[in-house]
């Protein structure tokens, strides 16, 4: 199995690249904002839970957003390996993703973090506001709460994971094709 964690600030492009990345790869995309927002969609009493996290621009507590993900991964059993996408983004998530798949039998391959500079991802998620629908993408206030709370709980992931020697970074910007030029190297030079 090559289980992969696609980490980075919002708005660095995530979610685009892991698009090509199943498809390469043959893997199960789990993104947690998804899970999310269909549940809102759908107004499930966890999507209901979730709403008034994700509005402010907060996190949804690491308890209910774990759960998610064990069930979503449970779904799963013949895969050959999950991205992760917008988890773990807190340390208590990325231990509990660490024990979901050391139950398993398997392992994160490596985390990849897309990086790019604070005032580009203020400007591209402003941009995708005007067309996502999302609440938190049309507020610059929210969108810098998320930001801030991406650097105080979300970054040290990287660093739990670099003590692992399973830390990767990436340049984030130029075109689609050149950023996903530079995660295939990454993910092929994964042993
Ligand atoms: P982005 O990466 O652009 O911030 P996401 O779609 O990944 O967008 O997440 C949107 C929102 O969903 C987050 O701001 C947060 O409120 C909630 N969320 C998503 N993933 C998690 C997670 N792993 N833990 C807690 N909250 C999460």
């Amino acid at each position: 199995m090559t289980n992969l964690v696609l980490f980075g600030p919002p708005g660095s492009g995530k979610g685009t690249q892991a698009a090509f990345l199943i498809e390469k790869y043959n893997l199960i995309h789990i993104s947690t904002g998804d899970l999310f927002r269909y549940e809102m969609s759908n107004d499930t009493p966890l999507g209901q839970e979730a709403k008034a996290y994700m509005a402010k621009g907060e996190l949804v507590p690491d308890s209910v957003t774990i759960g998610m993900l064990r069930n979503k991964v449970e779904k799963h059993p013949d895969a050959q390996g999950f991205i992760f996408d917008g988890f773990p983004r807190t340390i208590p998530q990325a231990e509990a993703l660490d024990a979901l798949l050391t139950s398993m039998g398997t392992e994160v391959a490596g985390l990849i973090s897309l990086d790019v500079g604070e005032e580009e991802i203020v400007q591209r998620i402003l941009l995708r506001g005007q067309t996502s629908g999302r609440a938190d993408d049309n507020d610059e206030a929210t969108v810098r709460k998320r930001i801030a709370i991406y650097k105080s709980e979300t970054a040290p992931v990287f660093d739990y994971y670099q003590s692992k020697g399973k830390g990767h970074s990436i340049n984030g910007l130029g075109t689609i094709e050149e950023i996903a030029e530079r995660l295939s190297a990454t993910v092929e030079s994964l042993s």
